[in-house]
């Protein structure tokens, strides 16, 4: 069977609509104007069966994406998940609050995150801790080095992680002076076809074992969250720009589309996108730019076979 992707949540921190947003994107989603599509916060599922998933990063909206995805749930005991273990890719907070919200598991949570990402979650944000007073945390350090591991129980799934070149998490010690485990890419391959995905939902540099990672992925996975650097501050929504929280802006001189224009012959998906984002417009502009360069924009529930 191919390697199945599971887009559980597409969209940046916040989701979209974001709860406090007023943007012209999160009115049109609260309206139900035609041509805006809620998202939920970030998180794919990965299969090579289609029976056991590894989810990557455990997002505030874990509940209802597992909800929307009756595989995660198959309902084999009377307390069960088809969920095995779960990939960490940093410790900002829409990536990682959703462990608590699995605190009900019979079973230890199997946790595959960097030595600093355990870190964070231990010392700043102590959700490791927390758990212990529930099920539990099985710890599987996992290396930035691209070096090959797996996760048990998800059969015939191969994943190596990317140190990335982002920022840490505004709550972490080392925001401005990141480490390397601090973000990592993760490419994921299917043991059986040896074709492999990119997913990098935060990607602050293209440098050169990101090249590589993508050179050798069929599917590129890859940071959807702001279309211009300074999209949050123009608008009135913020005061960083995209390049200060460690995510590349799609447009402009030095930009993703730029980055991602070599690649052409393969798959090219943008998530992670944060709800100022205009590609989230599906009629607008920027969503037909990206169309014509033969660029996808990720959507929760699609289904990505590698
Ligand atoms: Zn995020
Ligand atoms: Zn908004």
């Amino acid at each position: 069977m191919a390697l199945t992707i599971q887009v559980l949540g597409s969209a940046a921190g916040g989701g979209f609509p974001q709860w406090n947003c007023n943007c012209p994107q999160c009115l049109g989603v609260r309206a139900g104007t035609p041509g805006f599509t809620a998202r939920t916060q970030s998180s794919i599922a990965v299969s090579g069966d289609g029976n056991s998933f590894a989810l990557i990063n455990a997002s505030p909206d874990i509940r209802a994406q597992i909800l929307a995805n009756p595989r995660l749930q198959p309902g084999r005991a009377r307390r069960d998940s088809a969920i095995a273990g779960v990939v960490l890719i940093d410790s900002q907070i829409d990536h990682v609050t959703g462990l608590l919200l699995l605190r009900e598991s019979p079973q230890a949570l199997e946790l595959y995150c960097t030595a600093r990402v355990h870190e964070d979650l231990t010392h700043h944000f102590p959700v490791i801790p927390m758990l212990q007073h529930y099920c539990g945390v099985n710890w599987h350090p996992i290396a930035a080095n691209g070096s090959a591991f797996q996760v048990q129980g998800v059969e015939g799934v191969s994943f190596a992680a990317v140190d990335l070149q982002s920022k840490a998490p505004p709550y972490s010690p080392h925001r401005e002076c990141p480490r390397p485990g601090d973000n990592i890419g993760l490419v994921i391959a299917g043991a059986a076809s040896g074709r492999q995905i990119f997913y990098a939902p935060g990607l602050g540099r293209i440098d050169p074992p990101v090249s590589a990672a993508m050179a050798g992925s069929h599917v590129l996975l890859v940071d959807g969250t702001c279309w211009t650097d300074d999209e949050l501050v123009r608008g009135g929504f913020g005061v960083q720009s995209a390049r200060d929280m460690g995510h590349l802006p799609q447009s402009g001189a030095g930009g993703l589309l730029e980055m991602l224009a070599p690649y052409s012959d393969k798959r090219r998906i943008l998530i992670h996108i944060n709800n100022t984002n205009p590609i989230l417009h599906e009629t607008g502009a920027e969503r037909a730019q990206l169309a014509a360069t033969g660029i996808e924009v990720a959507y929760d529930g699609q289904q990505i076979e590698v």
